[in-house]
Formats: structure tokens, C-alpha cells, sequence
């Protein structure tokens, strides 16, 4: 068994008089109290190795010495100087002050040390020191009270300013010990085992340089990557040396993810629906509008992807509204025109219904028969859509994850398409099958995703993006309500409902609970009972939440969608997919329960049709600063993606998406935020590297292999690469 990221060379030299190695436990070495190893160990450090991989969060960097008329009241400072002057002003017990005069040729500055009587005999007349400090100005000389004082040598050189590593501590850990470990131990980085050819370090330093990355020479070698990350000689080497760590870590993921679209495209088999001119006609006249720029894209990608033998897996991303539905029903089209099924997945069963009938729609007058499946069927009619399916009967089957249960079975299976697939979770794969082979897979999801987590936790997709909305949109206006405003908005809200347009207001939860704990956080129960009573009184007001039966819920949705209903009270039951073009009002009410993501969900219920939207945001009680931010983010922009962006860069990649959920091992040193250029270098040399030699079999490459295998074999499910 191979240990952590990198063997040591020397881990197993037996000789007694060998000194520690590098996997040598930190517990072991003399001096080391058991209470002193529990405490790194907190950190993760426990042999010397992870001490050398702890990287440190930041550097100090001493300021270089001033010169007397640089110095500024009240800013910190460091000078050199000879004390030319000391005197001791009082000698009382508790109340003795030692003043001196420290001067070089730029001027002379006073320090003061009160009750520090010793200082008398360190801070002699002739001593060279660097003090620093804070300068005060007093009458017109700058003193300095208690500063920090070095001692130099008579024939001392000044000593150069040297960044500081700053280390992650924990309670008991100070900074000097780290420091004094770290010192310890670079000596022993020899013994670490390269990964990285020098080879491909000169390559990827160059590729990192065409795109910006401003790293010195050739990437370093491991050990000197350590010692510049630990002690650097200036920031450029730093830079460089953690551009090593990071490039490492990111090659090593691209690496697995690259194999890993590798093999699932050359070890499927899937049937090949190729279009051609004429189908494709077919189809695109049967679409009730003419297709954007974006859209037609998406689709031509997914041409070319559908007529290959091996399984298309595509994330079909793009805003709500942006007309992801009609490139679903594009693909499924040619599923069925190159004699197979399709089936479409949708996370709840009014959206599941919605399809269902926008395809019916559409092939009014054709021959496809489509069925329908989801949890609120009566076991005949369940019967019955389970034996079509079977039989090759239904060539398009929607549903929701009722689809999943029960063993449903297709005659020829060839186009999965998942819709909303954020709702799924990113680590629930759809594994629907039929007919022998595997069918394309095509997911779309309304969560649009920031460059750097497409390349990660996506990484084995490939991505089309829908960007242009549909022509003849309303705007949305976003309004973030300021105290005192709802009088005012809910009189707008009457204006709106007075010319004819529909309302929707949500709030986080379904009742006043006690999970707040004293908090007011606002509930569509009370909500509902407020507007219909109170300012909407006027108006037919319905309440929808997730706690209601499912033909409940059916019943109120269809009263919206059919104008029965003015106004819908609602929690984000509605953020799905709900289609209703004349609503183009939206009172969000506790929106610091939201994140950005869903808040833009909820916005897109109300841009569906040729009105302008007005979204106005509430909240309750005081907004943190991060709720503010994100909060401002929302009003301001109208983008998807830049909010994702936005909503990446306030909360990490962990909350957008649910790291959890995607696999993959947290980053060591890179951060997907700020590393997105090393990310993409990594990304396409992976690439290259995966296509030149798809098992990595190059002898040279056998150490980062095996690291890539650690970390990612299980993960990704690359069996043992023979
Ligand atoms: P989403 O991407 O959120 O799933 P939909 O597919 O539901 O969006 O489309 C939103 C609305 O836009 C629908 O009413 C749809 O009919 C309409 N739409 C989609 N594409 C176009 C287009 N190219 N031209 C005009 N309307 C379109
Ligand atoms: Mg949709």
C-alpha cells in the first residue's frame, strides 16, 4: 500500500542512524509532549510529511526600513538606527520611563519604554537596532512607545525582509511553531516522490503563460515548490511554486475525469439516431416557433452527439425562460424518428403534467403516442402505461421519479432526458434501460453553473448552454423593498390585479413554526390569512404549499393557470417550471431564507409572457451582510449566469451545488473560485495527455497515475485502469 500524495524515497531506510522520514508520526519525535501532538494533529497534521503539505492561508511581509520623513502619525512603521541617546527619566518602582534616540542619516526618532528599567542596559549608546512600531508625533519629533526592538551586530548586514508564512492554527498552535516545524523539516522534500515530470512542467509552464499566468521559469520540482511555498524568496516564487500545488492537484482531477468521459464514451454502446436534412425538417416544423441562436446550437450539438454509437451525456443548461423544453422535445423527436423511445423526467408531477401536454400539443395529427407516468395514476392505468412501454407501443413516455420504481421496462430505449436535474441531486444518475444498449442521456437543469464547476463536478459532461432568451419578452423589474414599503407595494399589486394581470407571493414555510425559534420568519399560512382578509380582500386569493395532497395541489395550480385564481400564496412549490404567462407580479417575502439561485427560479415564474415583471423583495427582520450582498446582487442583475457567478464568489462552490453531492474530494490548495485559468490549462493538457494515451500507460507518468488512482479510482469508478 502506497501512503498519502507521495511515497517517500527514504519512508522505509531502515538504518538506525537514517533521522526521521518523512512519514515518521510527528508523536514520536523527541520533545513531543502527547497534549502538543494532539494539538497539530487537530490541524491534520500528524507525520512530518503533512507538515510539509501544510500550506499556509498567507504570508507576512515585514515592511523594508523607512526613512525618518517617510514616516506618517499613526501608521506602523520599521526604522534603523543607532541609539545615540538614552536616559532613564524616572526610576520610581511602577512608574519608570527609558527614553532613547535612534538616528541614521535621514533623522532621528524618540522611543519610550515605560517600566521596562532593563531597557537601560540592552539600548546602549552605539547599538545598531531596527525598531518598529507605530510613530506618534510629538512637538516635532516622532516617538515611538514600546516598539518592537532587534538588536543588530556591529557588522551585521541589514537582514533582508522575508515573507512570513501565516499557517491555518488551532487553539494552543502559534504561528513560530509552525514556522519552527516547517524550517525542521524542508530539508527532508528531497525525499518526496516527483509526479510531475520535468517534461510537462515546462510544458504546463508554458501553457500557463500563454493564458496569462504570470509563473517563473519551469513549474518547480516538488522540493522547491516546498520550500518557496514555506519560506519564499519573493512573491513571483511563491506565486509560482503554489501555481505547481495547484496545477498538480487540478491536472490529477482533469486526469480522472478525462479517462472517465473516455471510457464512457468507448465502453457504451448506444443506438446511433442520426438526423438527417429531412428529419430534421420534419421535426422543426412541427415546433411551434422559430428556434434562437442558442437553441439551435444546443440542438446541433446534440445532432452530432445522438448520431454516434456510444451514448450521448449532455447537460443542456440555461436560464428559466430560456426555451430549454422545445431542444428536449427536438431530441426525443429524433428519438422516435430513428425508431426509438423516449422518456423525459421531471422533478414534480404538475411539471411532469405540463410536458405531457405541450408534447400532445405538438404531435396533435401524428402518429407518436405518448403516455404518462407518475405516483398519482390508478394501478389500471399504471398497468397500462407499464405494458405500453414494454411493448414498444408508447414512443414517448413523461413522468417523475415515479419512472425509477417498480421496474419499468422499454422495448427500445434511446433518449433519456432529465428535466430540472438540479432538483434530482447531482449524484443521482438516472439509470433507465432498455433494448440491450445504454440511451443518450440529456439533463437539463435551470441552475446555470459557473465556468470553474462545469469543468469540475460536470467534468465528465459535456455542456450546451442556452444564453439569448426567447424573443418578445417582458422585462422583470426587482425591486429590494426598504422599510415601510408594503403599503405602497401592495397598493401596485392592486393596480396590476385591477388590469387584469395575476400575483404570486411566497414565502419560506408553510406555517408560523417553532424551528424559528423566536425569529419571524414570515409563513404562507399567516400570509394567506393577512392579504385575503386584509390589502387583497378584494381578489380571489388561493394558497399552494408542499404539504397539501397531490390532486390538491393539482386543482389550485390549474384555478391559476386558468385565471380562476388572482392571486397564489405560495411556498417554492411553484419555483419549478410552473408556466403561467399572464402572472407578472411577485411579492417574495422572507427572502433572506433564499439563495440567490432560487430566488432567480422564483423570478422566472413572472417573465413568462409580454408584460413586464415586478418582483419585490421582502424580508424579516435585519439582514446579515451576506444577506445584504446577495440580497443587492438579485436586484441588480437579471443574468443567470453572472448570478451564479456572484453566488459562487459569496458563499463557495459548496453551498451552490451541494458538494457533497458531487463526488468529488475537496481541493487541498486549489480554489475553483480563483484558479479557474490554472483550471482550464489543467483541463484541456488532461485532455490531450487522456487522448494521446488513454490508460496512462507511459512509464514516466506511472507516479502521477497512481495518484490520480488514489484519489479519484473509487470516486469515479475507474477500476484498476489495466
Ligand atoms: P425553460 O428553459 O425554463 O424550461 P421553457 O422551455 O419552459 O423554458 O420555455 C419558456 C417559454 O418560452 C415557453 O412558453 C416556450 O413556449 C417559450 N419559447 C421557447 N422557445 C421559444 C422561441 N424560440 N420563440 C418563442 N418562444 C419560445
Ligand atoms: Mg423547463
Amino acid at each position: 500500500m502506497a501512503d498519502t500524495s507521495s511515497k517517500s524515497k527514504n519512508a522505509d531506510a531502515s538504518s538506525p542512524d537514517a533521522g526521521p522520514a518523512l512519514s515518521t508520526a510527528l508523536a514520536t519525535l523527541p520533545g513531543m509532549s502527547r497534549a502538543r501532538a494532539a494539538r497539530f494533529a487537530k490541524l491534520g497534521l500528524r507525520t512530518i510529511q503533512d507538515m510539509l503539505f501544510l500550506f499556509p492561508r498567507d504570508y507576512e511581509r515585514p515592511a523594508p526600513p523607512a526613512k525618518v520623513d517617510q514616516l506618517r502619525d499613526g501608521e506602523p512603521a520599521s526604522l534603523l538606527g543607532t541609539i545615540s541617546e538614552g536616559e532613564v527619566a524616572s526610576r520610581t518602582p511602577g512608574k519608570s520611563v527609558f527614553g532613547a534616540i535612534v538616528e541614521n542619516e535621514s533623522g532621528a526618532v524618540r522611543i519610550l519604554f515605560f517600566n521596562q528599567a532593563f531597557r537601560a542596559d540592552q539600548l546602549t549608546v552605539g547599538r545598531r537596532v531596527i525598531i518598529s512600531g507605530t510613530p506618534k508625533l510629538n512637538g516635532l519629533r516622532f516617538e515611538f512607545v514600546h516598539p518592537k526592538v532587534t538588536i543588530l551586530d556591529k557588522s551585521e548586514d541589514l537582514p533582508e525582509p522575508r515573507m512570513l508564512a501565516i499557517y491555518p492554527l488551532t487553539d494552543g498552535v502559534k504561528q513560530s511553531e509552525l514556522r519552527n516545524l516547517a524550517a525542521q523539516f524542508l530539508p527532508l522534500a528531497d525525499g518526496l516522490l516527483e509526479v510531475m515530470p520535468a517534461e510537462l512542467r515546462k510544458a504546463a509552464a508554458e501553457r500557463l503563460r500563454e493564458q496569462q499566468i504570470d509563473v517563473v521559469g519551469d513549474l518547480p520540482a516538488i522540493d522547491a515548490a516546498l520550500r518557496q511555498l514555506h519560506q519564499p524568496d519573493s512573491d513571483a516564487q511563491m506565486f509560482t511554486a503554489r501555481t505547481r500545488l495547484v496545477f498538480q492537484e487540478l491536472l490529477v482531477m482533469q486526469l480522472a475525469l478525462a479517462m472517465k468521459r473516455r471510457r464512457s464514451t468507448t465502453e457504451l454502446q448506444a443506438p446511433p439516431l442520426p438526423s438527417t436534412a429531412m428529419v430534421d425538417a420534419r421535426i422543426t416544423n412541427r415546433l411551434p416557433f422559430s428556434l434562437t441562436g442558442d437553441q439551435r446550437k444546443s440542438i446541433d450539438e446534440i445532432r452530432a452527439d445522438m448520431s454516434r454509437q456510444f451514448p450521448m451525456n449532455r447537460l443542456l443548461q440555461g436560464d428559466v425562460g430560456s426555451g430549454k423544453t422545445v431542444v428536449a422535445v427536438y431530441a426525443m423527436m429524433l428519438a422516435v424518428a430513428g425508431n426509438h423511445q423516449a422518456v423525459l423526467m421531471a422533478p414534480t408531477e404538475v411539471l411532469a403534467r405540463q410536458h405531457y401536454d405541450t408534447l400532445t400539443e405538438m404531435l396533435e395529427s401524428s402518429r407518436v403516442r405518448i403516455g404518462l407516468l407518475c405516483g398519482s395514476l390508478t394501478a389500471a392505468q399504471r398497468r397500462d402505461v407499464f405494458a405500453g412501454t414494454a411493448s414498444g407501443e408508447i414512443d414517448l413516455l413523461v413522468g417523475t421519479q415515479a419512472l425509477l420504481y417498480g421496474g419499468i421496462e422499454f422495448h427500445r430505449l434511446g433518449l433519456c432526458v432529465v428535466d430540472e436535474q438540479h432538483k434530482f441531486g447531482v449524484g443521482q444518475r438516472v439509470q433507465l434501460r432498455g433494448g440491450g444498449v445504454a440511451p443518450h442521456s440529456l439533463v437539463m437543469s435551470a441552475t446555470p453553473i459557473p465556468r470553474s464547476i462545469a469543468m469540475t463536478m460536470f467534468g465528465d459532461v459535456e455542456l450546451s448552454t442556452i444564453r439569448e432568451k426567447p424573443p418578445g419578452r417582458g422585462k422583470v423589474n426587482t425591486y429590494l423593498a426598504h422599510d415601510g414599503w408594503k403599503d405602497r407595494w401592495w397598493s401596485f399589486v392592486r393596480q396590476r390585479l385591477d388590469e387584469g394581470r395575476q400575483v404570486f407571493v411566497v414565502a419560506p414555510r408553510v406555517t408560523a413554526s417553532e424551528e424559528d425559534e423566536g425569529e419571524d420568519v414570515s409563513s404562507v399560512e399567516t400570509v394567506f390569512e393577512e392579504l385575503s382578509t386584509g390589502p387583497l380582500s378584494n381578489y380571489r386569493v388561493g394558497l399552494l404549499h408542499g404539504r397539501m395532497a397531490n390532486d390538491e395541489k393539482q386543482a389550485i395550480m390549474q384555478s391559476f393557470a386558468a385565471g380562476r385564481t388572482d392571486v397564489l400564496v405560495s411556498t417554492t412549490v411553484i419555483e419549478v417550471g410552473i408556466n403561467v404567462p399572464n402572472a407578472t407580479v411577485m411579492t417574495i417575502l422572507g427572502a433572506q431564507r433564499f439563495g440567490l439561485a432560487q430566488l432567480h427560479q422564483l423570478r422566472g415564474r413572472v417573465s413568462r409572457g409580454r408584460h413586464a415583471g415586478h418582483v419585490c423583495v421582502f424580508t424579516d427582520g435585519e439582514r446579515s451582510p451576506d444577506e445584504n450582498e446577495r440580497l443587492q446582487v438579485f436586484e441588480k442583475t437579471d443574468d443567470g449566469f453572472e448570478l451564479a457567478e456572484a453566488d459562487f464568489r459569496i458563499r463557495g462552490p459548496g453551498d451552490l451545488l451541494g458538494r457533497k453531492q458531487s463526488g468529488l474530494p475537496p481541493m487541498r490548495i486549489a480554489d475553483l473560485n480563483r484558479d479557474v485559468e490554472i483550471l482550464a490549462v489543467a483541463r484541456a493538457m488532461a485532455q490531450e495527455m487522456i487522448d494521446e494515451d488513454p490508460d496512462l500507460s507511459d512509464g514516466e507518468l506511472s507516479a502521477l497515475r497512481d495518484q490520480m488512482m488514489r484519489r479519484y479510482a473509487k470516486r469515479l469508478d475507474l477500476g484498476d485502469a489495466a
